[in-house]
């Protein structure tokens, strides 16, 4: 098992300042936190093997350090559902990426479980101006992006701040459920947000990070995607 603290003297080591996002994901899953079940492949044959251990439906994305947003380059494809899907998106990313980010060095495909759809949030870290850890909480898609819709502390937070930080945003009624839909379950954001604080009061040298989205579900929560950026010394 690799450990946190080699997971990012490795990225430095290679010049990056940035997880790649196996690397996040491991790096959080060591806190405890709800990735996506997922394997690095180097090659087809192994992301036909990945794909039957974790099941199906798979998603398929581009591992490289030279493309930060893999959807925009192609390089994201989800709810794959069987072995000819597979086949077909291996193909796609590949061509995708050969297209779009020509000089991009790949260092393998990421397969993952396909996380069904349900309620975003997002929850990032910032250091403010004073450099202080901030963190932040929203709702995701047009609840941050036009809607502002978002809540900060200073980081380390207890208990009480996750929950009054959940409860303060504007979107709240949405995770409690309206129009009879059942209510999001809340303590597993609290339970993130908590080993967040955790995991930057450990690494205080993470100067940015972000779990985006994060799907919540009546009973627990899945982390889509996560970025972490690392202070360059
Ligand atoms: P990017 O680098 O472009 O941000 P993401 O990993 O966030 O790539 O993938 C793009 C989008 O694809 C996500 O915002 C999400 O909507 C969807 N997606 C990615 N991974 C999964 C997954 N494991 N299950 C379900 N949807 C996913
Ligand atoms: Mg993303």
């Amino acid at each position: 098992m690799v450990d946190a603290k080699s997971i990012i003297e490795n990225a430095l080591k290679e010049g990056r300042n940035f997880l790649l996002e196996p690397e996040a994901k491991t790096l959080c899953r060591i806190y405890g936190l709800p990735v996506t079940k997922f394997k690095v492949a180097k090659n087809l044959s192994e992301v036909k093997q990945y794909a039957e251990e974790i099941g199906y439906p798979i998603v398929l994305k581009i591992v490289s350090p030279d493309i930060l947003h893999k959807s925009d380059v192609g390089g994201v494809v989800i709810n794959i559902r069987n072995e000819e899907e597979l086949v077909q998106a291996y193909n796609r990313i590949m061509n995708n990426v050969k297209e779009k980010a020509s000089n991009a060095r790949i260092y393998g495909i990421l397969v993952q479980e396909f996380a069904p759809p349900g309620r975003e949030v997002i929850v990032g870290v910032a250091k403010d101006p004073q450099f202080k850890h901030v963190i932040m909480f929203g709702l995701g898609g047009i609840f941050v992006e036009i809607l502002k819709d978002v809540t900060f502390r200073v980081l380390p937070i207890t208990r009480d701040d996750a929950e009054a930080m959940i409860k303060e945003i504007r979107g709240y009624h949405v995770l409690v459920g309206y129009r009879g839909q059942p209510p999001a379950d809340v303590q597993s954001i609290v339970d993130i947000m908590l080993r967040v604080s955790k995991l930057i009061n450990d690494f205080p040298s993470i100067s940015q990070l972000d779990l985006n989205p994060i799907i919540v579900y009546e009973k627990g929560a899945k982390i889509i995607d996560a970025r972490i950026i690392l202070e360059s010394e």
